[in-house]
């Protein structure tokens, strides 16, 4: 059976439980596609064929079980996050050659779901950076123009996503690396609320910041994955425990979610709707494009019956310098551990222990990572730590207290999700504040903690590559992100298959 890949995850459920084609059908139809789009947009590090074909098997010859929501559907995976007896690389050198001994607590409840993990994608070298551009198993290019980047860190989700390699894919968001990307590629993007989803298993990069979630074709795919891997975790010292908040956790029932408002016309899921509008993401320099094609939204959601109302987030100038401070603090003290000794990439013929050490992390370690770990070693300094981590630990905390305020009178606030569209490979490389600083609207959110759902709202005008736009939300309201998501996404218009993979 020919063009299975082309369907949504849910059109994929929807034919397999009703016996129209096997697990098998679905994985050899996205086995052929990764083979013809590889060669193209390299968006993957390792394909899984046989482990992919014998999971198909063996789910086919139990039939098809309706209770498992994920069953017999191809994914990808962002190769941080761990899959008991394959390479999980993180992008990187260092991890070339590191094989975990267990599955992540999200692979886990992914596995029990039923899926099919189809290949581990690629990422920006221990998820640093924006563009895809730093891995060390060479670049992933944009599946709409084979000459820019695919947004990063998670631009191989994304690109396999958006190629119509798997029918989801699972990335991880330190300061936007799910959003960008998805954007970038014109495919929906959610960040879950910090401590929604388990980080067991997966490499951390700046721990207060990371969050596992899902990418895909469509909201309602997005939501069925996010459904999955949803919940607490006694493995993972941050993951919510719904004992602790006294009213409950706001529910997890994604899919339900977002079922209800696909029934639903537009205008019935956002009328009367709190739409908050922050200008300081509207003012910050967006492309015309951009603009336009987030202007022409605002102007739908209104027509439909939300209400517009701006919101100020006065903190919101010092985003990218507080991010930038606090995730290389983060990440030089959680990449110590990588020292040529315990596992992972080690030096050869060294002189002593400290030659050792040095020497492993000098050649393991790419340029990009090297210089955040010394960034964060600076930062975290004594003397230097007064000025500049407990600094920004304080302006997150007024961040916070921004949206808050902002979402007291709000449900949500829209932004676009990037400045502008997906930029030509080198543009950011040679200068790192720079690209740095073109994470501005992404970032807020991870400082904040709260979720955000991210999905294409068009093509710009110019460029021709899809725009994005995001919604954030209160805490654990994910379930509210994605009901406005389906709605928005049906008056969006529509992408189509990305035109350099198109067949
Ligand atoms: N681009 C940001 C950075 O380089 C975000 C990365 C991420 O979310 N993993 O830090």
């Amino acid at each position: 059976m020919s063009g299975l890949y082309k369907l949504t995850l849910s059109q994929a459920r929807a034919g397999l439980q009703g016996g129209k084609f096997t697990s098998l059908d679905l994985v050899q139809s996205c086995l052929e596609r990764i083979k013809a789009t590889e060669p193209k947009i390299n968006a993957c590090i390792n394909l899984l064929e046989e482990h992919a074909l014998e999971t198909a098997k063996t789910l086919d010859a139990q039939g098809p079980k309706s209770d498992m929501p994920l069953w017999g559907i191809p994914l990808t995976l962002k190769d941080l996050i761990c899959l008991k007896g394959f390479p999980t690389t993180c992008g990187a050198k260092f991890l070339a050659d590191f094989t975990p001994f267990y599955d992540a607590e999200v692979v886990e409840r992914l596995k029990q779901a039923g899926a099919v993990i189809i290949a581990k994608t690629n990422m920006d070298e221990f998820a640093m950076g924006s563009t895809t551009e730093s891995s060390y198993f060479g670049r992933t290019a944009n599946p709409w123009n084979l000459g820019k980047v695919p947004g990063g860190s998670s631009g191989g989700s994304a690109a396999s996503v958006a190629a119509c390699q798997a029918f989801g894919s699972l990335g991880s968001d330190t300061g936007g690396s799910i959003r960008q990307p998805a954007a970038f590629c014109g495919c929906v993007g959610i960040k879950p609320t910090y401590g929604r989803v388990s980080r067991s298993g997966v490499v951390a990069f700046g721990s207060s910041f990371d969050q596992v979630g899902p990418l895909a074709r469509t909201v309602q795919d997005a939501a069925m994955l996010l459904e999955v891997i949803a919940g607490p975790d006694d493995k993972d010292a941050v993951s919510a425990r719904l004992d602790l908040f006294p009213q409950g956790l706001p529910a997890q029932n994604f899919t339900e979610a977002a079922a209800q408002a696909g029934q639903k016309d537009p205008s019935d899921s956002l009328k009367g709707l709190k739409l908050g509008v922050p200008k300081e993401l509207w003012d910050s320099g967006l492309s015309p494009e951009v603009e336009e094609a987030c202007r022409n939204m605002l102007a739908r959601f209104e027509e439909a019956g939300a209400v517009l109302t701006p919101v100020a987030l006065p903190h919101q100038k010092y985003a990218i310098a507080v991010y930038y401070i606090m995730a290389s603090a983060e990440a030089s003290t959680n990449l110590a551990r990588f020292d040529g000794v315990r596992y992972g990439f080690r030096a050869e013929h060294p002189q002593d222990l400290l030659d050792l050490y040095t020497r492993s992390r000098t050649e393991g370690f790419g340029e990009e990572v090297r210089r955040r770990i010394m960034l964060g070693t600076f930062v975290l300094s004594s003397g230097y730590y007064d000025a500049y981590y407990r600094k920004a630990a304080q302006i997150r905390r007024l961040m916070r207290d921004d949206f808050d305020r902002a979402l007291g009178h709000c449900d949500m606030l829209v932004a676009p999700t990037a400045t502008r569209t997906a930029w030509d490979f080198g543009f950011t490389e040679s200068d790192p504040l720079f690209a740095y600083k073109m994470d501005l609207l992404t970032v807020t959110l991870n400082l904040v903690g709260l979720p955000g759902l991210a999905l294409p709202v068009g093509l710009g005008a110019e460029s021709g590559m899809p725009v994005g736009l995001q919604f954030m939300g209160r805490p654990f309201d994910e379930a509210a992100l994605i009901k406005v998501g389906v709605a928005a996404e049906k008056l969006a218009p529509a992408l189509g298959m990305p035109r350099a993979v198109a067949d």
